[in-house]
């Protein structure tokens, strides 16, 4: 492979500047920065050494071996998500997190051609210098040479809050020819144009607020010339204000706009800039996504409102940290926080990045949980302008989503689709029971169970069928096998059943029979993670186009096994443990008539 010769496709391709993930024991991915999960795309299942080339894969796995001797170094071409493979320059070390004897491995990955480019260090200068920014309440101004731009702005919570912006052709002509400005103001002007047009190196001009829009006062500019690769970038100036200048104070640009405890935006901060940035947006995409903790009742009874407390700050963090300069987040209070996006272009983007903050939220909670809860969210999403005109309907859109993902079973989220999500309002959704009164979907896959325990005595086989019918469509199962005999030969079937398999011929490989809980439920939400640990009945399922699994195994008094297998194969499915226990319940009972009825 030519290396130098892939760097040139890079648009095409997705690259990791620099990319850092964690590996449990099985070296598969436990949680990792965006980047990484952008770049390994579908493959995110596999462990480090199925991501490595073939011929590189004993150099990773020997580093890894290795690593109670120190951090390692490799280089190894890995493969991301279209397939094709970029060489990487990886450090190893241990995490020195260990759980139940399952120590973690941290690995820093570069692009090696990347390695010539000093991005990130530019980068995280810039991140340095907004910093220190952020705690000063000063306000910037910059003209940029090449795009003839001026601006002044101020930084809160590491983000640049506009203050004015505009072309330097439109000011000019505002303040030298509209007649809104007295001679002194023109003069004051003037003396800032011919500083920018001249390149001084240094400037300190006094200013009239009103010619930046501001109320009176006094600004004085005082800067320089910022360089790039030797060029004349741009001029940067500190804007003091001198006597009073009357800005229009959004209650978001004060100081007071922050929740305490965490350090976002508050409910009233958050809820008006979003309000704002829809209607300064035109017809860019704002993704606003109502996100909630699950559960986080029980983290309170469990461990204490002052671990509770932490939590809260963690989530908040981490959903600052990956959003960025992405877009906004604010508290809702209790555990429920708004994100508002207005730089994220595509979906894809989107689901990316929340991926990313669902998983560093569990990841980085696990210690404070000591390891034995995971932290998971759930979230609802709405994009303005696609579903909704005004803020107001599109935030009950959103909610509307998350209310939907807690009920079918939490640890999600949700991208409002008309088509599928228009009729369920937050009561009532379009289950509906015999009597026409709807039924939420809480209620309805409970009653899908009592529905399959079938009228006593009187079961016939059209009725079995209609239950399991019910049944596949309350829980959106695409179709249910029953398999049993010597071979574990199918001998029921319902759904969609073309290509399913006949016989469960991997059932009885004990390595198969360990992934099996103490109910006899073996669960998937993917098929992935299963190429490499059972290569067969990945290729099976891969061939019969399952997306996702649950089988239970049954042992009747007669110690016969019965095996029912649910699944999934067209969109991927997260099997809720609420999903696990009325889906093993179902089939305890469906067996036992299924056998009645073949007496
Ligand atoms: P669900 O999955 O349905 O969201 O369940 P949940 O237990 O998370 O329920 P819900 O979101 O309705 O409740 C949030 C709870 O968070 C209610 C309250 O007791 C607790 N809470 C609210 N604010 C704080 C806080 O600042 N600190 C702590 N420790 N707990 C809080
Ligand atoms: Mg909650």
């Amino acid at each position: 492979m030519n290396i130098t010769g892939y760097f040139s496709e890079e648009d095409s391709n997705p690259t990791i500047y620099r990319g850092k993930m964690t590996l449990r024991s099985n070296y598969t991915i436990v949680d990792a920065d965006e980047s990484c999960y952008q770049y390994v795309g579908k493959y995110s299942a596999l462990p480090l050494t199925g991501l490595a080339h073939p011929e590189d894969t004993d150099a990773v796995r020997d580093a890894l071996e290795r690593l109670k001797e120190g951090t390692q170094r490799v280089i190894f071409r890995m493969m991301c998500g279209n397939g094709s493979y970029r060489y990487m320059y990886a450090m190893l070390s241990l995490n020195g997190r260990v759980v139940d004897g399952e120590a973690y491995i941290d690995v820093e990955l570069m692009d090696i051609m990347r390695v010539y480019y000093k991005f990130d260090s530019d980068h995280s200068k810039i991140g340095k210098y907004r910093k220190l920014m952020s705690l000063s309440d000063k306000m910037y101004f910059e003209y940029r040479y090449e795009e003839k731009t001026v601006t002044i702005f101020e930084y809160i919570n590491d983000r640049g809050n506009l203050r004015f912006s505009d072309t330097m052709e439109h000011f000019q002509e505002r303040v030298l020819e509209s007649g809104e400005f007295n001679d002194k103001q023109k003069a004051e002007f003037e003396t800032l144009l011919d500083c920018l047009k001249h390149h001084v190196e240094k400037m300190d001009v006094d200013m009239d607020g009103r010619i930046f829009g501001f109320d009176g006062g006094y600004l004085n500019l005082k800067g320089g010339i910022a360089y790039e690769d030797q060029s004349k970038k741009m001029m940067v100036a500190v804007v003091t204000t001198l006597g009073k200048v009357d800005l229009e104070e959004k209650y978001y640009m004060t100081r007071h706009a922050f929740d305490g405890a965490t350090g976002v935006y508050n409910k009233r901060a958050i809820n008006e800039l979003a309000a704002d940035l829809m209607v300064g947006s035109g017809d860019k995409t704002i993704f606003l996504c109502v996100t909630d903790i699950d559960d986080f009742k029980n983290i309170n009874d469990t461990f204490g409102h002052l671990v509770g407390d932490q939590v809260i700050a963690k989530v908040a963090a981490v959903i600052k940290d990956v959003l960025a300069a992405r877009g906004f987040v604010g508290r809702f209070g209790g555990d429920e926080f708004l994100i508002v996006t207005d730089k994220v272009k595509t979906e894809d983007e989107l689901i990316m990045m929340l991926k990313t903050i669902r998983k560093h939220i569990s990841w980085s909670c696990a210690e404070l949980l000591g390891n034995v809860m995971d932290v998971t969210t759930s979230i609802g999403i709405a994009r303005y302008p696609k579903d909704a005109s005004n803020y107001g309907d599109l935030f009950k859109i959103a909610d509307k989503c998350l209310y939907l993902a807690k009920a079918k079973g939490k640890n999600r989220f949700i991208l409002y689709n008309e088509e599928l999500h228009k009729d369920y309002n937050m009561e009532t959704t379009s289950g509906k029971t015999s009597t026409g009164k709807s039924l939420d979907i809480y209620s309805r896959s409970c009653r899908a169970v009592v529905d399959i325990l079938g009228n006593e005595g009187q079961d016939s086989r059209e009725s079995f069928d209609e239950s399991v019918k019910e049944m596949l469509s309350s829980y959106d199962i695409d179709r249910m096998g029953i398999f049993t005999g010597e071979k574990y030969e199918r001998v029921y079937e319902a759904g969609n059943c073309e290509g399913f398999v006949e016989e469960l011929t991997f059932l009885d490989d004990p390595k198969l029979v360990e992934e099996f809980d103490e109910n006899g439920i073996y669960a998937r939400n993917g098929i992935l993670s299963l190429r490499e640990s059972f290569p067969e009945l990945y290729e099976q399922l891969e061939k019969q186009e399952t997306k996702g699994f649950l089988v239970v195994k049954v042992e009747l008094s007669d110690k016969r096994i019965v095996v029912v297998v649910y699944d999934v194969h067209d969109h991927p499915r997260k099997w809720s443990s609420n999903d696990k226990g009325l889906l093993y319940i179902a089939a305890q009972v469906l067996v036992r008539r299924y056998c009645a009825l073949e007496k």
